[in-house]
């Protein structure tokens, strides 16, 4: 059987570098999704994954646009094959506190974090319907769950994503396809870097475990979600946060 076809959004990303990795390491053939502007970094993160004997495809598109989200889809399957699983890992962080905050700020984080989801699954659910078999999983945050002082925005965006999973998983689960979130904690990644110094220490004295994740970490559990034998899970949102923030 040919190799199935894994795409994922924010690919040469901290965590989407990561997820790719861990979805060759499944067999899956996989394409790294990139932002229209980082096609020089693109290159070179598909250089350096070469140069570690690792093969991928890359793929430019911006998932805040639906159109651009088409295009890229389109591109993909053409020169690939059809999407048999879509990771939605893109994502930005805007941080002002609300009574500061700006309509582009909102509006960048919600296009890219919440609206992307539908941008870039609309593209290959059906595929994946008629297929009868799919796998997409949305990463989101715990502070999608939480709450986060300074990210009224990617709060709004996060707690949507999993709200989209929910009802999309119901719509498609006779047919093969699972939808799920994965919502991490506070991982060690660019994202994370950009947070001053003094309140990354704090971020890290509240976390039981005393520390960050790693990519791998966050990789590890969408790759299990991926797997054939994941096919009950469905709707599910799973946490991974070093104790952070536990819900019943
Ligand atoms: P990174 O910034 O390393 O990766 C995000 C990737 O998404 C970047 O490659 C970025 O490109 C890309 N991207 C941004 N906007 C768009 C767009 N409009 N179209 C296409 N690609 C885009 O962050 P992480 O790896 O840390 O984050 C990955 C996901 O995990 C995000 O959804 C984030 O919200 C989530 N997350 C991260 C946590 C963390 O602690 N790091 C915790 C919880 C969730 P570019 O570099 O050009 O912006």
């Amino acid at each position: 059987m040919a190799a199935r076809i894994a795409l994922v959004t924010g690919g040469i990303g901290g965590i989407g570098s990561a997820i790719c990795r861990e979805l060759a390491a499944k067999g899956f053939r996989v394409v790294a999704g990139y932002y229209p502007a980082e096609k020089d970094l693109a290159e070179q993160w598909l250089q350096k994954q070469r140069s570690e004997g690792l093969e991928f495809e890359i793929a430019s598109g911006d998932v805040s646009s639906f159109e651009d989200s088409q295009q890229m889809v389109r591109d993909i399957e053409s020169r690939v094959g059809p999407i048999d699983v879509l990771i939605n890992c893109a994502g930005i962080t805007r941080d002002k506190t609300f009574r500061k905050m700006e309509p582009d700020q909102w509006r960048a984080v919600m296009s890219t974090n919440l609206d992307s989801l539908f941008n870039v699954t609309r593209q290959v659910v059906d595929g994946m319907v008629e297929r009868g078999w799919g796998r997409i999983v949305n990463i989101s945050s715990v502070n999608g769950q939480r709450g986060q002082f300074g990210q009224t925005n990617y709060s709004a965006a996060k707690a949507g994503a999993h709200g989209f999973t929910m009802a999309l998983a119901q719509e498609v689960a006779r047919k093969g396809v699972t939808v799920n979130t994965v919502s991490p904690g506070y991982i060690a990644t660019e994202m994370t870097q950009a947070i001053a110094e003094e309140v990354r220490q704090q971020i890290i004295a509240q976390v039981p475990m005393a520390r960050m994740g790693e990519p791998d970490e966050v990789a590890y559990l969408v790759g299990v979600l991926c797997d054939d034998r994941a096919a009950y899970i469905t709707g599910a949102n799973y946490e991974l946060n070093g104790g952070l923030f536990m819900s019943f």
